[in-house]
């Protein structure tokens, strides 16, 4: 049974594979045995290398120990757990967060604490995984709207049957498009039918903003949306997910996640390194800065050369390839050249929009990217894709 179903996926290009990066995740990475520079990664700002946010991690856990030993409801929950919870709230102005051991748990028990059998979701047909897998999870009547499509979510709005508890489910950049959700139209619909909103803010968190408080914050809708998700795992470089609310909304997702109830808690590592990292966010504003130099440098240098790019406005900078064999070659001469960027096929991606979905981080060097785009403008030609 295996062995058909995984030469099925060989058969039609689609057979992934893990490959070990033996170094921490910086601009270069070691693959291979060989130096490549990394255009994948979502640390965003650098902050799984950083000093203070590394030095944070081994001090908690020669402090609390490697593991937490239980779950966070039993005896797990830990002086950094608090510690991160406190530092979480006060960074998205609410009055209390709540953690988890990873985002994708965060999505999978908050939707279907938030709203049961009896409601419908409405999401973005391009929404993260994870929170597809919630929707689901919820038994929700579950209905998508085109991507970004305004029109189309009033529409399915309009439908609803009146006095069904009605929540808009988007992410606020999407993961693999890059493109930012309309929040400040969505809010509206929402106030205009009576829905709430959950957004999640995975790629957002630490890069958007004026303060790096994420989309809302770049939407100037903070105020207006209920509920606030968000990883630790990208920008803030540790691992783990969040809510952000009132101090009853946290109450409330302790009593009813499922994946927060029954799991072991977070390693005080993660939790203190995420809280050190936080502290970077607000002292060093100037790496947002060179994060968002750098992602314009790469996306004008991607644009002249002539590659198709998805209409992004944030790091997450997609080369749409369309056939998956076409991706993958890309992927695979850009590595013999010294770049590291592999190929997002199906199902990750809708069918035909193969791509390279590049990422860059404030650690990337002005040189590091124009090596890149020497490396893609001689892979690009020897291709024909441009
Ligand atoms: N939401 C989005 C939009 C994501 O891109 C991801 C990670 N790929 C997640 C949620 C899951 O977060 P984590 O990696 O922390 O589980």
């Amino acid at each position: 049974m295996f062995k058909e179903y995984l030469q099925k996926l060989q058969d039609q290009h689609l057979l992934r594979r893990l490959r070990t990066i033996a170094s921490s995740t910086g601009p270069t990475v070691r693959l291979d045995g060989h130096t490549v520079i990394l255009l994948s990664s979502n640390n965003y700002l650098g902050l799984a290398t950083h000093p203070a946010v590394i030095e944070a991690a081994v001090e908690a856990t020669r402090q609390y120990g490697a593991g937490s030993g239980a779950s966070r409801l039993v005896c797990g929950t830990l002086t950094p757990h608090e510690e991160l919870e406190t530092a979480l709230a006060r960074f998205k102005g609410t009055d209390a967060a709540l953690t988890f051991a990873a985002g994708y748990l965060a999505n999978i028990s908050a939707v279907p604490a938030l709203i049961g059998k009896d409601g419908l979701i409405l999401a973005d047909r391009l929404c993260h995984a994870s929170l597809i897998d919630g929707c689901r999870l919820s038994g929700a009547t579950f209905r998508v709207y085109h991507h970004r499509d305004m029109n189309h979510l009033e529409q399915l709005l309009t439908r609803r049957l009146p006095g069904k508890p009605t929540l808009i489910v988007t992410d606020g950049i999407f993961s693999m498009d890059g493109d930012i959700a309309p929040m400040r139209d969505i809010a509206l619909l929402a106030e205009r039918y009576g829905a709430a909103v959950y957004v999640d803010d995975a790629h957002g968190t630490g890069i958007l903003g004026e303060t790096g408080r994420g989309t809302l914050e770049h939407c100037d809708v903070e105020t207006r949306i209920p509920y606030h998700m968000g990883t630790l795992s990208k920008a803030i470089g540790s691992t783990g997910g969040y809510l952000a609310g009132s101090a009853e909304f946290v109450a409330y997702l302790v009593n009813t996640c499922r994946a927060f109830t029954y799991t072991t808690a977070p390693t005080p590592a993660a939790a203190a390194a995420a809280t050190a990292a936080l502290r970077v966010i607000r002292q060093e504003p100037e790496r947002r800065a060179r994060l968002w130099q750098n992602r314009h440098h790469l996306a004008q240098g991607l644009t002249s050369l002539g590659f198709r790019l998805a209409a992004s406005e944030s790091p997450i900078l997609p080369v749409i390839v369309g056939d998956p064999d076409r991706a993958m070659s890309l992927a695979h001469t850009l590595l013999t050249l010294g770049v590291y960027a592999p190929a997002i096929r199906p199902p990750t991606v809708p069918a035909s929009t193969s791509r390279i979905r590049f990422t860059i981080t404030a650690d990337h060097t002005d040189e590091h990217i124009d090596q890149a785009l020497a490396a893609l403008a001689q892979a690009g030609r020897a291709l024909n894709m441009i």
